[in-house]
């Protein structure tokens, strides 16, 4: 379940990253202070003595030698944010700092020591909390610049999202016009290709249940094409068969092998490839296919057409006539050449292609593979939610408002709240937050964060949109705090009662 996509504010980030870093290493110089000052207390007090054999020499040796890896470790952790360095360095220190207040409490009395490696201790792991939440936020960012939301492309009212320093997301384009990090290729396509105009209806049909399964239709006379999609293949700018194939390599369909066709190695078309039979012997093309049919109770065999003749069906051999056709079994095929005369079992087979008038043998072609398509159903959750919140917004620029996939719009508070979408004719701005479940219903609790910005923003300028339907507490809870809703199943019924809702509103 995702009902928005947070934008991250790269000074906010840069901002925690500093403060992950003073934190870090304040702990460190706290600890070498507090070395610096006792080795100087140690001085003062004692004067440098060499003394190897004293106890309270090794002792203090081995704690010194102790926190200096421990500082090491602590700042290698800062510097390199490591949760586990972190949390090392810190429990050495706490350790150090108990077991020198238990050697302390028999050589020396309590010391500011003990309570400085404590509170350095405790600083360090502390600052592993710091370093996953700037490591979650980064990863967070990084999937948001490699999969963002966006609107499909479009002339008018169309806005970018600024998410941070001067990185701008392009709609038009459909792409951010920076990506960070290393982006998983097929999922960049992917999102592209909901985007996409006639891949998103295809989609969608699959979603709406329109389509459970395409297959293609194989015709002598053109392309194989599928009728499911005639209507799309009309219309598209692209050509059909490259939208399938991308959405299969993106894994949003599933192809299964459906035919293999027998393509021209010349030119590459499959729609005008004939199969030729010719005479073994002259390779004349005037072959024709006789098949050979045994009178059962005479035991004579002919060619099939011998048994007919102008005055009905009779045996050429023994005269008699016949109402059955199952009196005749048949045996076999032959061939025989108009040419030469020649009678044959086996013929030469070429294939012909008639657009380009072009003759191979069939180890020469090249075999065309064409499948048939499923929705893939690991890809449905997400398929649903980008499909269904595109096919929103379809809606809204169909009744003239400005969209934007996803927008921000600030509430009572001053917060700006990111949303699934917003909407707005002139002056006024709408949001709309969309809320998918992959279990049957949205709950509660999945509202939630919906329902904060909503309050803020103020309950009239909102639209809570459900797919498929909402668990019963969350539909009264909703309409307790007179929150508008919209129900549906799939991104056709989300979309058309998007407009019926909007229809009845104004
Ligand atoms: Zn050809
Ligand atoms: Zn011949
Ligand atoms: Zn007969």
């Amino acid at each position: 379940m995702r009902n928005n996509i947070r934008v991250f504010d790269e000074d906010r980030l840069e901002a925690r990253r500093l403060t992950l870093r003073l934190v870090g290493l304040s702990g460190v110089i706290i600890l070498i202070v507090s070395i610096i000052v006792s080795g100087i207390f140690y001085i003062t007090a004692r004067g440098l003595a060499w003394a190897p054999g004293d106890m309270g020499f090794i002792y203090s040796s081995v704690l010194t030698i102790g926190f200096i890896i421990s500082i090491g470790t602590g700042l290698f952790g800062a510097i390199r944010e490591s949760e586990e360095f972190l949390i090392l360095a810190g429990t050495a220190c706490i350790v150090l700092a108990v077991l020198n207040k238990v050697f302390t409490n028999i050589l020396y009395s309590w010391s500011y020591m003990e309570i400085v490696f404590l509170l350095a201790g405790a600083i360090m792991i502390m600052d592993r909390f710091h370093v996953r939440r700037v490591k979650i936020a980064r990863k967070l960012k990084e999937e948001m610049a490699v999969a963002p939301m966006q609107k499909p492309g479009g002339p008018v009212g169309i806005e970018g999202i600024r998410v941070g320093r001067g990185r701008i997301f392009d709609f038009r384009e459909g792409t951010p016009l920076e990506v960070r990090g290393t982006p998983e290729p097929a999922d960049t396509w992917r999102m592209k290709l909901y985007h996409d105009k006639d891949a998103r209806e295809i989609v969608r049909r699959f979603l709406s249940s329109d389509l459970k399964y395409i297959e293609p239709e194989i015709k002598t006379s053109t392309k194989p094409s599928y009728p499911e999609l005639a209507d799309i293949e009309k219309t598209t700018t692209r050509d059909l068969q490259s939208i399938l194939d991308e959405l299969a390599e993106t894994g949003v369909l599933v192809g299964e092998l459906y035919e293999k066709l027998i393509t021209c190695p010349r030119c590459h078309q499959s729609s005008k490839v004939f199969l030729r039979s010719k005479c073994s012997k002259c390779d004349s093309r005037k072959v024709r296919k006789n098949r050979l049919v045994e009178h059962t109770e005479c035991g004579a065999i002919y060619k099939e057409d011998e048994y007919y003749g102008t005055e009905g069906s009779k045996c050429p051999k023994c005269g008699k006539t016949f109402q059955h056709e199952t009196e005749l079994e048949p045996i076999g095929v032959t061939y025989e050449c108009e040419a030469c005369g020649n009678v044959f079992n086996d013929p030469k087979q070429a294939y012909y292609c008639r657009n380009c008038a072009y003759e191979f043998q069939f180890e020469n072609c090249e075999l065309e593979d064409l499948y048939s398509y499923t929705l893939n159903e690991k890809i449905k959750p997400e398929a649903l939610e980008k499909i269904s919140v595109l096919s929103v917004a379809d809606a809204l620029e169909g009744l003239g408002y400005k969209t934007s996939v996803p927008g921000v719009l600030s509430g009572r508070s001053g917060v700006g709240h990111e949303f699934t979408l917003t909407y707005s004719r002139g002056e006024r701005r709408f949001a709309v937050d969309l809320v998918t479940s992959e279990g049957p219903e949205v709950n509660l609790r999945m509202i939630l964060p919906s329902y904060a910005k909503f309050i803020d923003v103020g309950a009239e300028r909102c639209l809570l949109i459900a797919v498929p339907r909402l668990a019963d507490q969350a539909r009264d809870y909703l309409e307790a705090n007179k929150i508008p809703y919209i129900e549906g199943e799939n991104p056709t019924d989300v979309s058309l009662k998007t407009r019926h809702y909007l229809e009845s509103a104004t």
